[in-house]
């Protein structure tokens, strides 16, 4: 009933809500067909795909495929609470408010779990003070006590089913440790066992400072993997929380600019020194929302990656996501033969660190000086590999002068010709080109680049119009939904969430997966029904034997040889492999009646 009323008086809000009004006085809105038109306020661009359509009562933008209602966008762009939002839009509506303490379920059930999560940490905090093991690791890292406070590092000692049973005391059921994602089904028979075992906890809070999950770090060298999370939950969802970030809050509001390093005992190093502006994403690569988050307190951000292979790829990664929520990017460079900010920290004491952090650099400097250091520089083709692979990274740069400002850079510590080097980077085309194409612009943001579609927006859009494919889906690609985060999305679709009040269920996604919604929503590609969606479980099922095998063989290279269960796997995945070729074989025979035509694959593809 409760829920009933508080749904009843959201609509109602939004429906006396002028949507182009309120977004109008954030965005300078110019009509244009049935849609108003404006500069998008979440991805920086110099003409408008941000579209506003008054009817639906949804906006949406062509260029970073943000969207949403006009509760979504004061809560994306203000980083308010929806509720707070609603409530706001009430009064300017002149509807009366809804009494708080008629919480929705969803809320209690959220409610239920930190409880659980709050005795969870309370147990592995009892077994710290226990675990010889677990002070004899803190010691060994150098940790304060007021940061094994601060951080509250607690120890999940090696049991099956000690956690288990703290939580039945307190009267937890087996399906809320496991919607908690403290526990495990066990893989045989039935009941649960705990998650963690011999592992340091590190507990992990939202921006609010609300506890939402548990990282672990195990302690005998040989257990695998070396951190354990906790599992995607109501409350835990990786790609929307950063490590550190209610600390780090208050110093971004202080105006200090936000730190990203690798691992979460980097951010508690960084705090030893004082810096408690670090943040680390949770173990996964930062995401559009990361970037657009950090967006919110700072125009910069400075990042401290490990010098390895890996952690440069990362680092070149954020700065293209970084630098199209408009945030700039600078590195920060330890001392030579410093691998991190924790070793910094405990072999050279705070002052290094600190004095590595005011000396960052712009990232492309960064990259120029790199690349001024190799000695293949020196010779004609050296240079032109290197100035090749500058190309994209300085056009996500976006500003004309800065963009100038890297050329000379270039030219003057790779020793490359300017005006050779401005031809070859395209400048002056790239002027022409801007100015010619400005007036129509409405139009070409209007039309969908279909080929950047990825398979999951393609094949959200396929189900939401055949929505009785839903089941098929979810069986043949259970692991990828999940790691997607798309499960409830495809039972929203299949139930007929989706399509019944499309404003509501587009409010209640998580921000997450908005974005691919939203993309999906507005996706004007051709439909080709059921062979199509059978085309894209193919490719989808395709490339991740493919990224499986990738990873195998890297494991294999960086361990210098094969161990017996790893020999095994490799049997598996090659056996995996050799089926899909020949499933691959028949799905491009079905393809000369199917929807590609000959079959052309795509699986390789995004
Ligand atoms: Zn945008």
């Amino acid at each position: 009933m409760a829920e009933q009323l508080y749904e009843a008086w959201v609509a109602a809000v939004r429906e006396a809500t002028d949507i182009v009004d309120v977004i109008g006085r954030y965005v300078a809105l110019k009509r244009k067909g049935r849609n108003y038109w404006g500069l998008c306020p979440f991805h920086r661009e110099k003409t408008p795909s941000f579209s506003v359509d008054p009817e639906q009562k949804l906006f949406y933008c062509f260029g970073c495929h943000t969207g949403g209602t006009v509760f979504t966008f004061l809560v994306q762009h203000e980083g308010r609470e929806f509720r707070e939002v609603v409530e706001m839009l009430a009064k300017d509506a002149g509807i009366p408010p809804m009494d708080r303490r008629e919480d929705n379920p969803r809320q209690q059930e959220e409610k239920r779990l930190r409880s659980v999560l709050e005795w969870t940490l309370e147990y592995f905090l009892v077994h710290a003070r226990e675990s010889g093991a677990f002070a004899a690791y803190l010691d060994q890292r150098q940790i304060a006590s007021t940061l094994r406070e601060r951080f509250q590092l607690g120890y999940a000692p090696e049991q099956w089913e000690g956690l288990v049973q703290y939580l039945s005391r307190h009267g937890v059921a087996p399906d809320e440790m496991e919607q908690a994602g403290v526990v495990v089904r066990r893989r045989q028979g039935s009941g649960v066992v705990d998650r963690w075992r011999d592992r340091v906890m590190l507990p992990i809070w939202d921006p609010q400072g609300r506890l939402v999950g548990f990282g672990g770090r195990s302690l005998a060298k040989d257990q695998e993997p070396k951190y354990l999370n906790s599992p995607e939950t109501a409350l835990f969802r990786k790609s929307n929380l950063l490590y550190g970030s209610h600390w780090a809050r208050a110093a971004w509001k202080r105006g200090e600019r936000p730190l990203i390093v690798e691992g979460y005992f980097d951010v508690i190093a960084c705090h030893q020194a004082g810096q408690t502006e670090a943040v680390a994403t949770l173990g996964t690569s930062l995401t559009q929302w990361h970037a657009r988050y950090l967006a919110r307190f700072h125009q910069e951000v400075d990042m401290l990656y490990d010098q390895d292979n890996a952690g440069q790829e990362a680092m070149e990664r954020a700065f293209a996501i970084l630098s199209t929520a408009g945030v700039k990017v600078n590195v920060v460079v330890l001392p030579n033969g410093v691998k991190d900010p924790d070793e910094c920290v405990t072999v050279l004491g705070a002052d290094a660190l600190n004095t590595s952090i005011k000396g960052r650099l712009p990232y492309l400097t960064y990259r120029i000086n790199q690349s001024a250091a190799d000695p293949e520089i020196g010779t004609p083709r050296g240079k032109a590999i290197a100035i090749e692979r500058f190309k994209p990274l300085w056009k996500v740069v976006g500003d004309p002068v800065e963009q100038m400002g890297y050329l000379e850079q270039m030219a003057q510590r790779l020793r490359v010709n300017p005006s050779i080097l401005a031809q070859s980077f395209g400048v002056w085309q790239d002027v022409r080109h801007t100015f010619g194409k400005n007036r129509h612009n409405m139009e070409r943001t209007a039309q969908v680049p279909s080929h950047l579609a990825s398979h999951a927006v393609r094949l959200l859009a396929l189900l939401l119009r055949h929505p009785e494919q839903v089941p098929l889906v979810m069986d043949e690609l259970q692991e990828w939904i999940n790691e997607q985060g798309l499960e409830t999305v495809l039972e929203d679709v299949a139930e007929g969430r989706a399509t019944r009040d499309t404003a509501r269920w587009i409010e209640l996604l998580e921000p997450s997966v908005r974005t691919t919604v939203m993309e999906a929503v507005n996706y004007q590609g051709p439909d080709g029904g059921t062979l199509e969606i059978k085309d894209y479980i193919s490719a989808i099922t395709r490339q991740r034997q493919l990224q499986r095998w990738n990873r195998l063989k890297e494991r294999v290279y960086q361990e210098g040889g094969m161990a017996p269960e790893v020999l095994e796997e490799v049997r598996v995945e090659q056996h995996r492999l050799s089926v899909a070729k020949s499933g691959n074989l028949s799905t491009s025979e079905q393809g000369k009646e199917g929807y590609y035509g000959a079959g052309k694959t795509r699986g390789t593809s995004n």
